[in-house]
């Protein structure tokens, strides 16, 4: 004789009933573990794991630490860094954008101390 039974669900927790059809069922079909999930998460794991509320999941590992974490924006290019050739002090540097020639390039360390002196005195 088969009887109703309270089982809790192993996904979310949540009791629920393995029914006298059910476990007849099993049993017809050989298996003798009762069922681990509710009806809900069966038919949630069946239809594709896509739209499940995936809590403890992939995404909350935080391990690495990437680079990613600032902002929203990931539709923007990362910003193309081009190799160039500082005009006043002759080293290389790296400027995010294409020289095109008509302008000096300065590495940052030049470009500072353009910016903050020599523009300022007019004789
Ligand atoms: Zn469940
Ligand atoms: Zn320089």
């Amino acid at each position: 004789m088969y009887q109703d039974r309270e089982l809790t669900c192993r996904d979310c927790g949540n009791p629920f009933t393995f029914t006298v059809g059910e476990q007849e069922f099993y049993a017809s079909k050989g298996l003798e573990n009762s069922p681990r999930r509710c009806p809900e998460c069966r038919r949630a794991a069946k239809s594709g794991r896509s739209d499940g509320p995936s809590r403890g999941g992939y995404s909350s590992g935080g391990g690495g630490g990437g680079g990613y974490g600032s902002g929203g924006g990931y539709d923007r290019a990362p910003r193309q860094m081009t190799d160039a050739v500082c005009a006043q002090c002759g080293g290389p540097t790296q400027v995010p954008f294409v020289p095109r020639g008509d302008r000096p390039v300065y590495c940052s360390d030049c470009y500072a101390q353009i910016r903050g002196s020599s523009y300022s005195g007019s004789r």
